[in-house]
């Protein structure tokens, strides 16, 4: 058959993950000759052959790529004819528009574990052991394209060995940018509290330290961890002393899945997400009888994960026992990722298990739970970010869009593709609002992004609209609301075109009214929605104070009520307050003196545990939602009475009802059935798909519920549900 010359380009995760090894190695199969090089684009192929052979090759690529890398589009096209003698790997090309993606961090694969554990290795025990297949990636990445020299690996002069692996194209570390060895790569150090050194076997002691009660803050991949033994409840409790974290839940490390047994309780699909690449947190039921409460005080869902580095997997085999893993970081602000950082954390831990490899870009562990055997990923971050997601269509402009304040993350988008950012946290520190900066700059950075569109929530205290409007230029603003963001994330990640149905139940987000939304059941497309319908407004009694005192929305609803004949009242909310507090809180209730307007299921679910005593003061977001999923019992049938009328959903009625009910439990069950009726009664006379979103949706029973009502009903499985979600959303809201 004639010879011919073409040309390939792959885009895709395509660059640090082993592909132009790969297309060499199918070149030696093919005896093809040419040349495959990076650039910024993603990956291009030059090859002489026929027509057949390349047929073969493309179908190669498509079937058989590395286990990092993902393809977006393969392009092929012929030239006129060149002449190769053989076929090269070569040099990165020039810097342009960047589109191909930053490869995410993931974990060991098999090789290196096998490598690890092996004494006739030459890194054996190597805590910084890497692959092509495997590793740090986006944590060490300062720019793109992603080669050494624009990782915090440069600092590192690989030794002759390491150096003939890295050129050697059929090595499994070719071009692994983080290859490092005893002799050359990152080290190990571990110190006490005040930075002194502590010498000898380093893993050992650290091991020994833990089974001795310590509590070790670990330097891992995107940050650090505090560590300590989970099996040892007087340490825990030291850990929540210092931490000033009473109640909320830790995550647990656990040596292999064996281990991981014996904690929870593991289904096939919650286990194939603790086994993969990705290595994230997974929220599972926690095995009977419970080994502590010390981990998940009166929760019996417990985060487990896998070690994901070689030094866990060093640490863990060593000590046998399961290991509390909590992110290292001061309350509301972001992730520490380097000593300086660490510092202002002196008081809780007891050692640093440092490395002198830098932390570039700070990342936290992801969190994932499976409900109805769909993913719901509650912290998009390590293993998944910051990965693209592919739109149904062509954005007219670059936009930037800056997300909501809590679980805030940042997006850019350009043709048809957006990348979203890892998690960033909430926006309520000044070394929160900076870490955030440090996101924007960095996507805009390793993308050469410029925006002219700057997408921004309508609420105008949050950080994220302040940054908007400062940071404008030349640029055009455009406000997007936040629930419509929330259904616009999951129509963009499901590429939905057309009309939806919905579902936004939220904890509080900006109304067009100026009200806190947050129980929107709406019509939308990408360019603007009809707000159907939406719980009637009630007031959040002393503002912010209110999303974090679940009495005081109960107390609100109960003036709704009862107005001033609430002090007769003898129930948990009323027992909550005293009878001045009582009086000052209907004065403020009569005015609407600092008492914003809300329509909020997230407040709905918070006066619900308030009134039936089950949480008055929570120490941590989200925690009566927590408890109220404990008490729901499946066997219990039927729901409460509401109104439904003018687009005004009435909650009184249920609430009336629930109050004469002496079951706690029967009471919580018929709630969260009332809010199943609730969608169903809204949406019947829609003909239209029905999305579900916002934070709420993080219920694990609700969320069961609705999906078990409308199987069709459709929910994001790769951007969470929670605010970390809106700025996917931002993105492809249409028309200014
Ligand atoms: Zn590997
Ligand atoms: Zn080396």
């Amino acid at each position: 058959m004639e010879l011919c010359t073409y040309r390939v380009n792959i885009t895709g995760t395509v660059q640090g993950v082993g592909f132009r090894p790969f297309i060499y190695a199918l070149a030696e199969r093919y005896l093809v000759t040419g040349t495959v090089s990076n650039n910024s684009k993603g990956v291009e192929i030059l090859l002489n052959t026929d027509t057949l052979t390349l047929n073969q090759f493309l179908t190669a690529i498509e079937y058989e790529y590395p286990p990092l890398a993902s393809i977006d589009n393969i392009h092929h096209e012929e030239l006129p004819y060149q002449v190769f003698d053989d076929f090269k790997i070569i040099e990165t090309k020039e810097a342009g528009e960047v589109t191909t993606n930053i490869p995410p961090d993931v974990s060991i694969c098999k090789e290196c574990e096998k490598e690890l554990f092996d004494s006739s290795n030459r890194r054996y025990g190597y805590p910084f052991i890497t692959c092509t297949h495997c590793g740090v990636r986006y944590s060490i990445i300062y720019d793109l394209p992603y080669d050494r020299v624009n990782t915090s690996m440069k600092f590192f002069k690989m030794c002759k060995v390491c150096e003939e692996e890295y050129s050697n194209p059929l090595d499994r570390r070719y071009h692994a940018q983080p290859i490092g060895c005893h002799d050359c790569g990152p080290k190990l150090e571990l110190m006490d509290n005040v930075g002194r050194g502590v010498l000898s076997q380093t893993i050992d002691n650290v091991v020994n330290l833990l089974k001795e009660g310590n509590i070790i803050a670990v330097k891992g991949v995107g940050g650090y961890h505090l560590m300590c033994d989970a099996t040892n409840e007087e340490t825990i409790q030291k850990l929540r002393d210092r931490k000033h974290r009473p109640t909320k839940p830790f995550a647990v490390m656990v040596r292999d899945m064996e281990m991981a047994r014996e904690l929870g309780e593991i289904n096939e699909m919650e286990e194939q997400l603790l086994t993969s690449k990705e290595k994230p947190i997974v929220v599972v039921g926690e095995r009977t009888p419970r080994p502590t409460d010390m981990i998940a005080p009166n929760i019996s869902r417990i985060g487990l994960f896998l070690p994901y580095t070689p030094l866990h997997l060093l640490i863990l085999d060593k000590l046998q026992r399961p290991l509390v893993a909590t992110s290292a970081n001061v309350t509301d602000e972001p992730i520490c990722t380097n000593l300086e950082d660490l510092e202002k954390l002196q008081g809780v831990y007891d050692y640093v298990l440092e490395h002198n490899r830098d932390i570039v870009n700070g990342c936290d562990d992801s969190v994932v739970m499976v409900v109805n055997e769909q993913q719901v990923i509650l912290r998009r971050a390590r293993g998944y970010a910051p990965v693209s997601i592919k739109l149904p269509f062509k954005l007219e402009h670059n936009v930037l869009a800056l997300g909501a304040n809590q679980k805030s993350t940042i997006a850019i988008g350009f043709d048809n593709q957006v990348i979203l950012s890892p998690h960033i946290g909430d926006l309520d520190s000044i070394g929160s609002v900076e870490y955030y900066k440090k996101n924007i700059e960095t996507l805009e950075r390793m993308y050469h992004f410029k925006a002219d569109v700057v997408a921004h929530d309508m609420h105008p205290q949050y950080e994220s609209t302040k940054y908007a409007k400062r940071c404008v230029g030349k640029r055009t603003l455009r406000e997007v609301q936040h629930h419509h963001a929330h259904i616009l994330g999951v129509m963009a990640e499901k590429q939905i075109i057309g009309k939806v149905f919905g579902v936004a139940f939220d904890g509080t987000g900006y109304g067009d009214d100026g009200k806190l939304w947050g129980g929107e059941f709406m019509i939308c497309d990408y360019e603007g929605y009809e707000r159907i319908a939406h719980l009637n407004y009630f007031k959040l009694l002393g503002g912010a104070k209110a999303i974090k005192e679940p009495r005081r929305v109960a107390l609100s609803l109960l003036f709704d009520l009862y107005g001033e004949d609430v002090h007769t009242l003898n129930n948990p909310t009323t027992q909550a307050f005293s009878i001045t507090e009582l009086n000052t809180y209907f004065i403020a209730w009569k005015k609407g003196l600092n008492a914003p307007e809300s329509s909020s299921v997230g407040r709905l679910f918070d006066a619900v545990a308030s009134l039936l005593g089950i949480c008055q003061v929570m120490s941590f977001e989200g925690e009566s939602g927590m408890m109220m999923e404990e008490l729901y019992d499946s066997s219990v049938v039927g729901h409460y009475n509401f109104g439904y009328k003018d687009g005004k959903i009435d909650v009184l009625p249920m609430l009336v009802e629930m109050l004469s009910e002496n079951d706690t439990t029967i009471a919580i069950s018929k709630f969260f059935h009332t809010l199943v009726e609730m969608i169903d009664v809204v949406y019947a006379p829609h003909d239209l798909p029905l999305v579900l979103s916002g934070g709420v949706f993080q219920n694990r029973v609700l969320l069961g519920l609705v999906l078990e009502r409308f199987p069709e009903a459709i929910i994001s499985n790769a951007i969470p549900p929670n605010d970390g979600g809106i700025a996917l959303g931002q993105i492809v809201r249409t028309l200014i």
